[in-house]
């Protein structure tokens, strides 16, 4: 059993938990410090280990890669989500990379099968092969979670909402949902909107690229992103190195459009060089944007899993995986910025502090992640 004494819960109570064989056995509020439990400092909050949706966590595709472990326990991520970075090519490999690592892997299958390998892999069809997404989805049904297609000019080319027509078939085929990229034009947000099902995830939704963002002409949300929102669709952040703006976000925020999951679609170059760095700078430009802390962690527990279909991952329930993950909050003024290089500043922040996975503590260690801003 291993047991962890003082760490407050979101309502600042401070809990004793206790874990057995890699599950909650019990989350108990705190009467006395447990001479054998680890005790956490002072400060030190508990959640769900953080999920992130949106990561590029197959190593061999460069400049879009990173290792699964790098950017997540080390950094109080207990399951990253590779999307699309794999196509059925490679799925066996990041299959082996999943297992060979501490943090829980899942992927959306990239429909074409080549994957990021290419950065237009949508712009020629014979990419995409049923044969081999079905046989992917038989052979990794605990790693697969549904399909990428990213739906923006510079990787559609010349077919327009093709490659999102057919995923939406293969999706159906499979019963699986899609994870729909969104970006430059054409294709056209308000098209692409039509297309999307309950369960869908539109990761990208506060970019600012030409034309075809979230608002209108009028800077009013597309009517036809609030009609998707109430079929069940959800809203993704994926900040990456081009794909969040400020300046969006707290339109949207102003207009009180609801969003569900915050992800850094973090890879190698943005992860060393910015402006993504790793999820908690990514969870303090929301509570820059004056999100409450506990929305912000919501975002990052509950909302994924439960758009990973895996609400167990999101919950602190007795006998669900005890992923993790504890943080501080500290009063300290943070420089942040976008991926427009606009500067912003918060004056909270989110630090990771250890995590437990399979039964195993783990302090983050700081070093690796300071090293890395
Ligand atoms: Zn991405």
């Amino acid at each position: 059993m291993l047991n962890i004494s003082g760490a407050s819960l979101l309502n600042n109570k401070k809990c004793n938990i206790k874990i057995k064989d890699g599950y909650i056995h019990s989350v108990t509020s705190l009467d006395k410090y447990d001479g054998d439990a680890i005790s956490v400092p002072e400060g030190v909050y508990v959640s769900p280990g953080w999920i992130d949706l949106h990561t590029h966590a197959y190593p061999r595709f460069e400049p879009y890669c990173s290792h699964p472990d790098k950017i997540g326990y080390k950094t109080g991520v207990t399951t990253v989500v590779d999307a699309g970075t794999c196509g059925a090519n490679n799925i066996e490999h990041l299959c082996e990379i999943a297992k060979n690592s501490k943090t829980s892997v899942f992927s959306f299958l990239n429909i074409a099968q080549n994957g990021l390998e290419v950065r237009n892999e949508l712009a020629n069809l014979k990419n995409i092969s049923w044969e081999k997404i079905r046989d992917s989805f038989q052979a990794y049904p605990d790693l697969l979670v549904g399909l990428k297609v990213r739906m923006s000019k510079s990787v559609v080319g010349e077919n327009g909402l093709e490659p999102l027509k057919i995923a939406r078939k293969y999706g159906e085929l499979l019963n699986k949902p899609l994870m729909v990229h969104i970006g430059s034009s054409p294709p056209k947000l308000t098209d692409i909107l039509d297309l999307v099902e309950k369960g869908d995830v539109i990761t990208h939704c506060f970019h600012e690229k030409e034309g075809n963002t979230i608002f209108n002409h009028e800077q009013m949300i597309h009517p036809s992103l609030y009609q998707a929102v109430r079929r069940g669709i959800y809203l993704d952040v994926g900040h990456g190195t081009s794909s969040f703006s400020f300046h969006i976000a707290q339109q949207a925020k102003a207009k009180h459009l609801p969003f569900h999951s915050i992800s850094t679609d973090i890879y190698e170059k943005n992860r060393l060089h910015g402006p993504v760095y790793d999820m908690a700078t990514t969870l303090n430009k929301f509570l820059a944007l004056g999100y409450r802390l506990e929305e912000v962690i919501q975002k990052v527990t509950e909302m994924p899993a439960t758009i990973l279909q895996k609400p167990e991952l999101g919950s602190l329930a007795k006998g669900t995986v005890a992923d993790l993950t504890f943080f501080t909050v500290e009063k300290e003024q943070l420089e942040l910025e976008d991926t427009y290089g606009k500067k912003f500043t918060t004056v909270k922040r989110i630090k990771p502090y250890a995590v437990t996975l399979g039964g195993e503590y783990i302090v983050c260690d700081e070093n690796e992640i300071e090293a890395s801003y």
